[in-house]
């Protein structure tokens, strides 16, 4: 087993793009197993700065032989877990794939990964570790007032919070049953680099300069605990080196913005980076839409357990991490382009269709 060698499933969506990278520059030799969905892009940020070893492998983490033909060939020391569908309006219109994903995967992936740790030699399995990256929307609504913390008890709203919550308990059951050395954390809202143009932040860039409507859903003051990807990357790197078996770890990045505050900040940024041919400012493209439905009022971390045990804390600020994301999307549009390729148009999704939700 290479101490040093870990399977990032899911390794080419948004976060495992970005966790690759982190993992090789931090001197990991790295297995990506990814299926290759909509959301997924064999992407070279995989950079060629690093010297460590990359592998790629096109697969489905519910196919148990492919799985265990790809640990025992690369003999990782961990595995994390990232490989999922993501997008809460898209689990509204198609939950079964949620399920089929993210909870008959997840259960497939632990069947794979157990009988590949059972048969290590004992200090091999004691150094083993099973990261599962959750979401915060496991633990459902907050009021105006509060933080999830750990010990919040699970109240999972929508079918992808619950097929993300269901995934949870699966790991930690894997845990207390089986002995294998599993560690979940359940993280905020990530943005960044390499989202799909699907998620509030992408979508509002992209549709803002392609002249289109910039869709607000509700009343715009739904509160997310923004982080960006690189510090979430971060936290995830030191869960695994030292983060302690069978535990769990909230991540956040101590940033609550309404989605109205953050369409606000994308539009300054583009008036000044991108601005209109008309010289008016983006935010008169802003458009108020039907609420999804069910939509979670409001999310806040509070990962103070983290950031005493680990020493981990977000250093990159709303500010500066969503100018960062701005000017990576205007460089960036032909990723864009090719991302939507035919698959998706930027239009809305997740909303009863002619009254009926399917
Ligand atoms: P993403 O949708 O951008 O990427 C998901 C990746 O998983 C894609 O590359 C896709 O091809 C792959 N995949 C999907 N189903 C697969 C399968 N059956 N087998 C193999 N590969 C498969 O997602 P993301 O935003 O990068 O999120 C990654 C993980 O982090 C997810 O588990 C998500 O629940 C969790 N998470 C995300 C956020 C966030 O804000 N994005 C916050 C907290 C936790």
């Amino acid at each position: 087993m290479g101490e040093n060698t870990i399977l990032i499933t899911g390794g080419c969506g948004f976060i495992g793009t970005n966790l690759v990278e982190a993992a090789l520059q931090d001197g990991y030799t790295v297995g990506n197993l990814d299926k290759l969905t909509y959301a997924g892009r064999l992407d070279p940020p995989h950079s060629p700065r690093c010297f460590s070893p990359y592998v790629f492998r096109q697969g489905d983490i519910c196919d148990i032989p492919l799985v265990k033909g790809f640990l025992e060939n690369l003999k990782p020391s961990a595995v994390v877990h990232l490989a999922a569908e993501t997008h809460v309006d898209r689990s509204i219109d198609a939950p079964e794939k949620f399920v089929q994903n993210n909870i008959l995967g997840t259960h497939a992936l632990l069947r794979a990964v157990l009988q590949y740790w059972r048969q290590l030699p004992e200090e091999e399995r004691y150094a083993f570790r099973f990261l599962h990256v959750s979401t915060d929307e496991v633990f459902g609504s907050l009021g105006p007032e509060g933080f999830f913390q750990e010990s919040t008890p699970y109240a999972p709203r929508s079918p992808y919070a619950a097929s993300k919550a269901s995934s949870d308990h699966m790991v930690r059951a894997y845990g207390h049953t089986y002995g294998l050395p599993v560690i979940v954390s359940n993280c905020s809202n990530n943005y960044g680099p390499f989202q799909y143009p699907e998620k509030l932040i992408p979508l509002a860039i992209n549709r803002a300069i392609r002249g289109q409507t910039i869709p607000v859903y509700g009343d715009g003051q739904n509160i997310r605990d923004w982080i960006y990807v690189e510090d979430h990357c971060r936290a995830l790197l030191s869960i695994l080196r030292k983060g302690r078996t069978g535990e769990t770890y909230l991540v956040g990045g101590n940033s609550e913005k309404s989605n109205l505050e953050v369409i606000r900040s994308i539009c300054s940024i583009l008036d000044e980076l991108h601005p209109r041919a008309d010289r008016r400012g983006y935010i008169q493209q802003l458009t108020f839409v039907q609420d999804r439905p069910g939509h979670d009022r409001r999310y806040a971390v509070n990962a103070t357990k983290i950031m005493l045990e680990l020493g981990w804390k977000p250093r990159v600020r709303f500010n500066e991490g969503i100018r960062r994301t701005v000017e990576w999307y205007l460089s960036q549009q032909r990723w864009v382009e090719e991302m939507l390729s035919g698959k998706y148009g930027l239009e809305r999704l997740g909303i009863p269709k002619n009254g009926v939700i399917p």
